[in-house]
């Protein structure tokens, strides 16, 4: 067996482990699949581990698209064979039937949606798809203190952006009458009564697991009480379920089903000033609008017991109803509540901010509405409670990404470089290492460069390099500026290939993301700002498109005014 022939079938599998794991190869995976190969020539561990381990070292340092040219040009059935995709599909509904299954959306129009919503959403959606039924889109704007005019229709655009479209769409706030209705019913059953103590002492009576006086009042003067707080300017009345004060679930007891909010509804003005609570309204809305499997965060699920209580009281249908885990990811905030001060306190520049796990957020950093899709996928519905790494999001993105997404040359912190002697050159370079559809660009050279500070810094005078796609320089100076000499054009193997522009550039700053939470801490150097040259071809992109600056990144491009903007996606 010659040395010669594990040394090539090594380098192929090391291509094909550096090519699925983003560039870097790993010894043991490529030993394993060596040895398997020659199982029946009988060669020792001892004869195959130095030459992978040589071959590895080669391997990774050549850059990702150039591991796949070569992988494709000597072995393309391996490029094929990539890691077996999971399925992600979603298990099948309990008691669901085709064509019957009705699923809604409820945000509260009091925000951006987040990637928490998403979740949601997706799932909602894509359970009916599964079943041929319908997926209702519900405003639930039942409070007007928190309610804003412009959350409908942003709220609408987000969940579009994701690919989800939905069969009706209404407000649970044109159901009031309805509402006020069931209230008077629970009122002349007994099953619910007008409390007008102090907050203070209804949350103490839920603590002590005490009873107030409000609870023994005729049905008469509860409904005359009901009446005025719908009517007149009495303050501070809540209606209450009358639930059991001893539960030791304290979801039970008599929680608030309905509270005077004094404040203009952004669709309705002052027409009401009772609002129905999460409580009440989200039970009887699944219920009347005919929603069969609701799906709503664990955090509830004490408050289920509530739920059906109410729908029993009211004689109203009962849902399927089910629990998932509330999306969290590692040093983001996934919660409205949590994103609103940071961007009232300034501490990000908007919803849109690309640390921000919003869709608008997400959207401006270059993270596709698929990578969302496979990523809550990933998760599953299950009621674990964990914390997701944004990175998952990262490699799902970068996935996609990377057949799709063009290449360009930017260069990071810049130093000039001369060429003495080089000759001038109009060169063609593909925009996509194997995706030949992709298209190319036409670089011309002259004399002058612009290559990354910190390559530089380990290169001395007398070195030999190769500006990447281009030709082989060495170094004859040093100082403020580099200079070089021309050093032909053919492969040196094993040479360090460096980025590169031309003379003519484009300046761009890159904003760069990192976690706003460090340790629960907010950490304010979250955002990076790092300025570099572009290539020429930059200039041409427009807004929104999502490009690989070789060794640098993928990054979405956006054009405000005159100037070019990089928003950093990932690696
Ligand atoms: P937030 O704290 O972000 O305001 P919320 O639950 O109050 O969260 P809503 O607009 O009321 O926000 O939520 C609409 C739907 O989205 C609900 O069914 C809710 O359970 C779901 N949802 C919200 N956040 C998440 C999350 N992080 N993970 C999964 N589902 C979520
Ligand atoms: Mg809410």
């Amino acid at each position: 067996m010659s040395s010669e022939k594990i040394q090539k079938t090594a380098r192929k599998y090391a291509l094909q482990n550096a090519v699925q794991f983003n560039g870097k190869a790993n010894v043991k995976s490529v030993v394993g699949k060596v040895i398997a190969t020659f199982k029946k020539e009988d060669l020792s561990p001892k004869d195959i581990i130095p030459v992978v381990s040589s071959v590895v070292k080669q391997v990774n340092r050549i850059p990702l698209n150039e591991q796949i040219s070569e992988l494709k040009k000597t072995a393309p059935e391996l490029l094929q064979k990539e890691k077996k995709e999971r399925d992600f599909s979603l298990p099948e509904l309990p008691d669901a039937e085709k064509g019957k299954v009705i699923t809604r959306f409820p945000p509260e129009p009091n925000g951006y949606l987040h990637i928490g919503h998403a979740k949601a959403s997706i799932v909602d959606y894509e359970y009916a798809k599964m079943y041929n039924g319908k997926f209702i889109l519900r405003f639930d704007d039942t409070n007007p203190e928190n309610v804003a005019l412009e959350f409908f229709d942003v709220q609408k655009e987000d969940l579009r952006w994701l690919g989800i479209e939905w069969d009706e769409e209404y407000h649970t706030s044109d159901h009031l009458e309805k509402h006020y209705k069931l209230a008077e019913k629970l009122i002349k059953q007994k099953d619910a009564y007008v409390c007008v103590c102090h907050s203070d002492a209804i949350k103490d009576g839920r603590f002590q697991g005490k009873e107030c006086d409000c609870r023994d009042v005729s049905n008469e003067k509860n409904l005359y009480l009901w009446k005025d707080m719908i009517s007149s300017s009495v303050e501070g009345a809540v209606l209450r379920l009358k639930g059991d004060m001893k539960s030791v679930n304290t979801a039970m007891r008599d929680p608030t089903l309905f509270r005077i909010i004094d404040k203009p509804h952004p669709l309705l003005g002052d027409k009401y000033r009772v609002w129905p609570t999460y409580d009440f309204a989200g039970a009887v809305e699944d219920s009347l609008s005919g929603v069969t499997h609701p799906f709503r965060t664990k955090e509830y699920e004490l408050r289920d017991e509530c739920y059906f209580r109410l729908l029993e009281l009211l004689k109203l249908r009962k849902p399927h109803l089910m629990e998932f885990a509330r999306l969290s990811i590692e040093g983001m905030p996934v919660s409205k509540r949590k994103i609103k001060p940071l961007i009232d306190q300034g501490k990000v520049s908007g919803y849109d901010d690309i640390r921000l796990p919003t869709l608008r957020g997400l959207k401006k950093r270059g993270i596709l509405p698929e990578t969302i899709k496979q990523f809550v996928f990933s998760q599953g519905i299950s009621k674990a409670e964990s914390s997701a790494a944004f990175s998952l999001v990262e490699a799902i993105n970068r996935k996609l990404l990377d057949s799709a997404a063009k290449r360009y040359f930017f260069v990071q912190d810049p130093i000039k470089l001369v060429v003495d002697n080089a000759p001038s050159m109009k060169k063609t370079i593909s925009l996509h290492p194997t995706d030949e559809k992709l298209g190319s660009r036409i670089i011309k050279t002259d004399n002058i460069f612009f290559v990354p500070k910190t390559d530089m810094k380990n290169l001395n005078i007398g070195d030999v390099f190769r500006l990447k796609d281009l030709y082989n320089i060495m170094i004859t100076k040093k100082n403020k500026e580099i200079n070089a000499e021309y050093a032909g054009e053919e492969l040196i193997p094993d040479s360090a290939k460096i980025q590169w522009t031309a003379e003519k550039v484009i300046k761009m700053i890159v904003f760069v993301p990192g976690l706003l939470y460090e340790n629960d801490n907010y950490n304010p150097n979250s955002l990076e700002k790092v300025e570099g040259f572009a290539e020429d071809a930059v200039s041409q992109l427009e807004t929104g498109e999502i490009v690989q600056f070789e060794r640098f990144g993928f990054v979405r491009i956006e054009r405000q005014n005159n100037n070019i903007i990089g928003f950093f996606a990932h690696k």
